[in-house]
C-alpha cells in the first residue's frame, strides 16, 4: 500500500472512531494531513466523519489547489493558516466536541489560556489554549485571527465553534484533540467547586521532563 493510501485509510478509521465515541457528530469537523510532495488530504465537505470512503477523501496540491476526490471541507481554509505557521505540523484536527465548544461559550475563561492544567496529560499534549474571537466559518477574519495565533500554539479554541489542533503525525493530532475534549468535560465538572490545579512550578517541570 502507498503512504498515501495507508494515510487515507488512518483518517477514515480515526474518523469513524471519533464519530463512534460522540467525539463529533453529523457532518461536523474535518482531518487534514500533509503528504511528503507538499500537497494534502482533506475530508470532504458535508461528509461524515463516521462514514467517509478513503478514495473520495481530498487531495490537494501543494499550492492548495482541489487536485482529486471529493471538494475539501469549507474549513480548508482553517487547516492551512495553522500548516502555514507551523512547518512541523503533519496533520490537524478540528472537531465541534460539546464539552470544547461549551467551554469556547463561557464568559468568564482567560482568552489567552482557555483551560487550567488540571492534569499533567493536558499540560503535555495541549498546554496554552488560546481563544480565538468569533467569526463566521469561511470568512477571511477567522481564518486571519487563527494564523495570528498558530505559530505560538498548536491548540487553539474558536469561540462559539470549537478547536483546531495541530500534531506532528495524525494520532498525536487527534489524542491532543481528545485530551482537549476529556479537560473541557473536566474543567466544567468542577465550575464551583474548590479545585487544586497543577502549578506553574510543576508545569514547568513537566515541560523539562517531556519536551516537545
Ligand atoms: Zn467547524
Amino acid at each position: 500500500m502507498s503512504p498515501e493510501n495507508g494515510l487515507r485509510d488512518e483518517i477514515a478509521l480515526l474518523g469513524k472512531s471519533m464519530f463512534d465515541r460522540g467525539l463529533t457528530h453529523a457532518s461536523t469537523g474535518n482531518i487534514s494531513v500533509r503528504l511528503e510532495d507538499g500537497g494534502w488530504l482533506m475530508t470532504p465537505t458535508g461528509s461524515c466523519l463516521g462514514r467517509l470512503d478513503p478514495a473520495r477523501i481530498s487531495r490537494l496540491d501543494k499550492d492548495g489547489n482541489h487536485v482529486g476526490g471529493d471538494k475539501p471541507t469549507v474549513e480548508t481554509f482553517l487547516h492551512m493558516a495553522v500548516y502555514e505557521q507551523r512547518a512541523t505540523a503533519g496533520a490537524i484536527v478540528h472537531l465541534h466536541s460539546t464539552h470544547s465548544v461549551a467551554v469556547s461559550c463561557l464568559k468568564d475563561v482567560n482568552p489567552r489560556n482557555v483551560l487550567p492544567p488540571i492534569t499533567a496529560y493536558y499540560a503535555m499534549k495541549v498546554g496554552d489554549l488560546p481563544l480565538v474571537p468569533f467569526f463566521p466559518p469561511g470568512s477571511i477574519d477567522l481564518a486571519r485571527a487563527v494564523k495570528e495565533m498558530a505559530s505560538d500554539h498548536h491548540a487553539v479554541l474558536l469561540a462559539n465553534h470549537g478547536p483546531v489542533v495541530a500534531g506532528k503525525s495524525l494520532a498525536d493530532a487527534v489524542y491532543a484533540t481528545e485530551e482537549l475534549e476529556e479537560t473541557a468535560k473536566l474543567y466544567l465538572m468542577l465550575r464551583g467547586l474548590e479545585t487544586s490545579f497543577l502549578t506553574p512550578e510543576q508545569v514547568a517541570d513537566l515541560k523539562v521532563r517531556f519536551p516537545g
